[in-house]
């Protein structure tokens, strides 16, 4: 059976604050490709979450630290709510980049996903975000869903983020951008491009989640990236090899 991982970045999630209803869609979508394939979620969205509860200064470390460990649970809460109408259970792991460096500590962490994949249950994975400063800083789990999709032997990673494909150029700033169906290649100058977080939430942006395609081809692996608002666009990459994202693809496949 097919490994897939999704990550869900907050601003697909979030909307002027408040939780949105695509959300259920993403839940939906999941219970029912959890059929056919072997289904991970890496999810951010902690921080946002709580930041409904605590409005804390984000410009602090220590306060988005202690907003992702407020919001973990809450999230969660939410998830598990959604996935319990599709009688689907899900298991929630933390895991710093550390997890992922040692071979050992990643034999590990494997085994157990391994578990939970055996058992129909879908893991949703998040960094430990309120005991590492990382990603929290800079990535949003762009770099962790890379991480996640090779180390635990997945055979694509799914990004549904707030942009619909990978543009020429920022198409918020440039409307003459034009989407990039298949990319072979990452170029250097691509990834040197500053990041610009379009969200007050938000800390990914374009460059994260190219250096996360890099380090996927690089290992074989395809990346798919489209809009957490069009789901059908996931179905139709799966079912009919219909490109409406992007498909990062690897020269040579494992
Ligand atoms: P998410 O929260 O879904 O992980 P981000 O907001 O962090 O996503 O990153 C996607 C954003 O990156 C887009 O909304 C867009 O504003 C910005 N961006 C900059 N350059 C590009 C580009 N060449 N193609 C697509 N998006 C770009």
């Amino acid at each position: 059976m097919k490994r897939l991982v999704f990550k869900v970045g907050t601003a697909t999630l979030y909307e002027n604050g408040k939780l949105s209803k695509r959300i259920d869609n993403i839940v939906k979508l999941l219970s029912e490709l959890n059929k056919d394939y072997e289904i991970i979620l890496v999810s951010s969205g902690a921080v946002g979450a709580g930041y409904t509860k605590c409005p804390l200064d984000k410009s602090k470390l220590e306060n988005k630290q202690a907003l992702a460990a407020i919001g973990q649970p809450l999230l969660m809460k939410e998830y598990k709510k959604r996935f319990h109408n599709f009688d689907t259970t899900v298991a929630q792991v933390l895991l710093t980049a550390a997890d992922l460096d040692s071979r050992k500590r990643t034999q590990y962490a494997k085994k157990m996903i391994n578990v939970l994949l055996d058992n129909n249950v879908i893991p949703i994975i998040n960094e430990n975000d309120s005991v590492s400063v990382e990603e929290i800083l800079f990535g949003d789990n762009d770099q962790l869903s890379a991480y996640v999709t090779y180390y635990f032997g997945a055979d694509m990673l799914i990004m549904l983020s707030d942009i619909d494909a990978f543009y020429t150029d920022n198409p918020k700033i440039n409307k003459n951008a034009k989407p990039i169906k298949i990319v072979k290649e990452i170029k250097d100058e691509w990834i040197k491009q500053e990041c610009d977080p379009n969200d007050r939430f938000a800390t990914g942006g374009i460059v994260t989640k190219l250096k996360a395609a890099k380090f996927l081809m690089e290992r074989g692996i395809p990346m798919y990236l489209t809009n957490g608002k069009n789901l059908d666009s996931v179905k139709e990459i799966l079912n009919n090899n219909q490109i409406n994202g992007t498909l990062f693809l690897p020269k040579e496949g494992r």
